[in-house]
């Protein structure tokens, strides 16, 4: 078997679901031992069984991740579990998608919680374990809506163009310590996302979009995060923008 990351460690952050329990998959199947950082503790322990039971290494960190304690919580929880942090996944997110007239402005603060200031705070706990490492990898989800926006998409692309600013300003900073930066920007992808859209119109209609396409699924775009933390050190991918054939 291809065990490029034997010996490396892995944080994913919402590994319970989607994209982070695929990526989750995907980094023990290269060797990494994983650590997998959620609310839903019994996802975890039937993932982390799961992985375990393949012959892989997994440990389960329950954490809402949106204080920020428990954020920076989850590095430290990582490293007592296997010693080191290699690579952080800064994956987990909500898209409280709506039009900004209606927006119940207590979508904002959650998505702005979650998907800025939870991947801000493990973002510098991590980079505090990997600097004296002399080595480590972000990875960090945002979107397609990180790169441009839309009708009912505003709230949620202010947090991932957030994610990208950020990201950019990180990658400079840290690129001498050895620390890589990479953005994944997916379009569509099937998962639990869309379930938590509060506004119900905006939700009927985005659901009824996907219904009309074949979108990405979760193992795509962990294909494009095993990508980017397989190359040689000497590579950084700093970013990876991706849709669905069927999205324009
Ligand atoms: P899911 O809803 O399936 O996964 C979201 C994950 O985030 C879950 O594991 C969830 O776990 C976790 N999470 C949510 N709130 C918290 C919290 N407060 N503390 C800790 N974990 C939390 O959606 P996806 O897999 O699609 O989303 C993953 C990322 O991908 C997000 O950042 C999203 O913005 C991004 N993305 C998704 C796209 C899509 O079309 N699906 C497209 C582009 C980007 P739990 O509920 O157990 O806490």
């Amino acid at each position: 078997p291809n065990l490029k990351l034997s010996g490396k460690v892995a944080l994913i952050t919402g590994a319970s679901s989607g994209i982070g329990a695929a990526t989750a998959r995907a980094l023990a199947e290269v060797g990494a031992a994983v650590v997998l950082a959620a609310r839903r503790r019994e996802r975890l322990d039937t993932l982390a069984a799961e992985i375990t039971a393949q012959g892989g290494r997994a440990a389960v960190v329950a954490a809402d991740l949106a204080e920020p304690a428990q954020a920076r919580d989850a590095v430290t929880q990582a490293v007592s579990a296997f010693g080191q942090l290699d690579i952080l996944v800064n994956n987990a997110g909500l898209m409280l998608l709506g039009p900004v007239a209606d927006a119940d402005a207590t979508d904002w603060h959650r998505m702005l919680d979650l998907n800025v200031l939870a991947l801000m705070h493990a973002t510098q706990a991590a980079i505090g374990v990997m600097k004296p490492q002399g080595s480590g990898h972000i990875v960090n989800i945002s979107s397609v809506s990180g790169r441009g926006s839309g009708p009912t998409s505003a709230g949620y692309s202010a947090t991932k163009w957030a994610v990208g600013g950020f990201s950019e300003g990180l990658r400079q900073e840290v690129r001498l310590h050895g620390i890589r930066v990479t953005v994944v920007e997916p379009g569509v992808v099937a998962t639990e996302l869309t379930d938590h859209i509060t506004h119900t119109a905006t939700k009927d209609a985005y659901e009824g979009r996907i219904a009309q396409m074949t979108p990405l699924e979760a193992e795509d775009v962990a294909a494009a995060v095993v990508y980017a933390v397989t190359q040689p050190q000497r590579v950084n991918v700093n970013e990876i923008l991706m849709r669905p054939l069927d999205q324009g």
